[in-house]
């Protein structure tokens, strides 16, 4: 199978890429290199079943030839993190409908199935945990520019299914949960690469808001396993499956620990959300998966803990700094 993977060279792009590849498969990468990077694939660029092509999902007519040059698609091009989305707004809300918009069109077209990546904040601030598919999405007020993220993605869920419902196009939906490893950049605000990086230069280690809050982490390599196990399921056209990790943890719990194991030199400042982020921002306070629907249909489990992950970061960050003579 050739397979389209869209956001290729983004951090879960490129290692789906891999997975596929590993699995036998041929890959037509499709990225901007906006927020991906091409060091996340310059490895696979010498391998026959790779190619990059660099170009925005939004661009119809390069979308519609990729299309064309594969048998399947997975969508993962999108605005990343919330930092980019509060303080981009137009180019986040454009780029995810309307390069959704593209995708699915083409799709369409050419009757080529598709697997969207959605997020868990679509579920907003339900405070119904765990997290389950059908559960409703609360969001906030359109003024508070984090909900922008969230009612794009939504919108983007409703036009796949939308697709599967008139056309039986076949579209499966996966609602990632914050997910992590290597090629994580903290650069849009993910936690763990940001506090792997303070801890390692012994700088304060940033807790937003007071740290109650809490996230349950998944590893990459558990996620991407998951992708590839859901696509070409019949079973699951038309459907929405939760991906992640449900061991949850604390923003305060995670900090002392990441503190702990890079040497225990940081302190812990606490920052109020007005300085994190902007004025009026909402972080979500839970956030939980319910993995009950992927494993009943793939066997999915996840297999990497918190520790795995965090040694994981930690490892490629201190050979990072070893390479730059930090
Ligand atoms: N966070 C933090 N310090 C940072 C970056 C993030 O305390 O330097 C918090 C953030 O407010 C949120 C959690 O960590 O409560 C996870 O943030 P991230 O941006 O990684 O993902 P989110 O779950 O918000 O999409």
């Amino acid at each position: 199978m050739r397979y389209l993977v869209t956001g290729g060279s983004g951090f879960i792009g490129s290692h789906l890429c891999e997975k596929l590849i590993e699995q036998g498969h041929s890959v037509l990468a499709l990225d901007d290199l906006s927020t991906g990077r091409y060091e996340n694939v310059a490895h696979l660029e010498n391998r026959p079943e790779f190619e990059l092509r660099v170009a925005s999902v939004t661009e119809s007519r390069v979308v519609e030839h990729c299309v064309t040059e594969c048998n399947a698609i997975f969508h993962l091009a999108s605005a990343v993190g919330v930092k980019l989305v509060v303080e981009q707004p137009v180019k986040t809300i454009e780029t995810i409908v309307g390069g959704t918009d593209v995708v699915l069109k083409a799709a369409a077209r050419y009757r080529r199935p598709v697997l969207l990546t959605s997020t868990s904040e679509v579920y907003g601030k339900s405070e119904k945990i765990p997290f389950s598919e059908g559960d409703d999405c609360v969001m906030g007020p359109t003024t508070t520019r984090r909900w922008a993220y969230a009612c794009a993605k939504a919108l983007d869920e409703f036009l796949a299914l939308a697709h599967w419902y008139q056309t039986r196009l076949p579209v499966v939906v996966a609602r990632l949960f914050n997910t992590v490893g290597p090629r994580q950049t903290g650069q849009y605000g993910m936690v763990i690469p940001r506090f792997v990086s303070q801890g390692l230069r012994g700088e304060p280690i940033t807790v937003f808001g007071d740290g109650t809050q809490s996230r349950c982490f998944g590893h990459v390599a558990d996620i991407v396993g998951a992708l590839t196990g859901l696509m070409g399921r019949p079973e699951a056209c038309g459907q929405v499956y939760n991906i992640g990790n449900d061991e949850e943890i604390t923003i305060l719990q995670l900090a002392e620990r990441i503190r702990l194991l890079t040497g225990g030199k940081s302190p812990i400042r606490m920052v109020p959300y007005g300085e994190a982020y902007t004025v009026g921002f909402e972080d979500m306070v839970r956030r939980v998966p319910d993995l009950r629907k992927i494993k009943a249909l793939i066997g999915y489990c996840p297999t990497q803990t918190l520790d795995n992950i965090l040694a994981d970061v930690i490892a490629e960050q201190t050979q990072q700094g070893v390479v730059q003579g930090r």
